[in-house]
């Protein structure tokens, strides 16, 4: 199936939700969400009524679309989620956070999911030493992923790591060394760790139907 190739900030106006697709530019005034904050197309502005589906599966594809996963596979990712013992929809939400192009994101060695994917596919990441160019990799505890030694001059790299700072702390799952390059996953994610605002409960409904 074909990824999406069009306008990424199209998506956050359409989920009426900053997902933070560009990288820098999702924290200037330059971002189209802030300058737009209503859907595009002519009855943007409009106002409308959503029945509780059409609000289920605008949860559905906004999640999606902050982690960057196709249909199928978020459905794989739900079914496994189901199967496993706890709270369905955290559980999808902390199988979404573990993949690997999510954790290089979050420990600032890209400055989008999207980055980080590409990263990731073009070989720059080791994991416990061992090149992974898989961007759904799912990490566990004590797993070490870092910048393989050709990739640290990378200007794309260097720019990320300095830009992380306006995204705040990490959570308490990852630690990075900053000087080596390298995170570890120390922790499985709880709850708290998912900063991306989704209601969970919303796609467990949908899918549950
Ligand atoms: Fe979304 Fe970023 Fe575009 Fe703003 S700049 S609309 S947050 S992708």
């Amino acid at each position: 199936m074909a990824r999406y190739s069009g306008s990424l900030c199209r998506l956050c106006r359409r989920e009426n939700a900053k997902l933070f697709l560009k990288g820098d530019r999702c924290f200037t005034d330059k971002c189209a969400f802030e300058r737009r904050p209503y859907p595009p197309g002519q009855n943007g502005r409009g106002r409308r009524k959503f029945s509780d589906y059409a609000i289920q599966l605008r949860e559905k594809q906004k999640t999606r679309r902050i982690y960057g996963v196709l249909e199928k596979q978020f459905r794989r990712y739900f079914k496994l989620a189901d199967n496993k013992k706890g709270i369905t929809g955290e559980n999808l939400l902390f199988l979404l956070e573990k993949r690997l192009d999510n954790v290089v994101f979050t420990l600032g060695f890209s400055v989008s999911r999207n980055q980080a994917r590409q990263l990731v596919s073009h070989g720059h990441f080791l994991v416990n030493g061992h090149k992974v160019d898989i961007a759904n990799y799912h990490v566990k505890v004590g797993d070490k992923i870092t910048v393989k030694e050709k990739s640290k001059k990378m200007p794309a790299i260097i720019e990320a790591i300095e830009l992380a700072s306006k995204r705040g702390g990490l959570p308490q799952w990852l630690e990075l060394d900053a000087d080596k390059m390298e995170g570890i996953v120390k922790d499985e994610p709880t709850r708290e760790d998912v900063r991306v605002s989704v209601n969970e409960q919303l796609i467990v409904e949908l899918y549950s139907k």
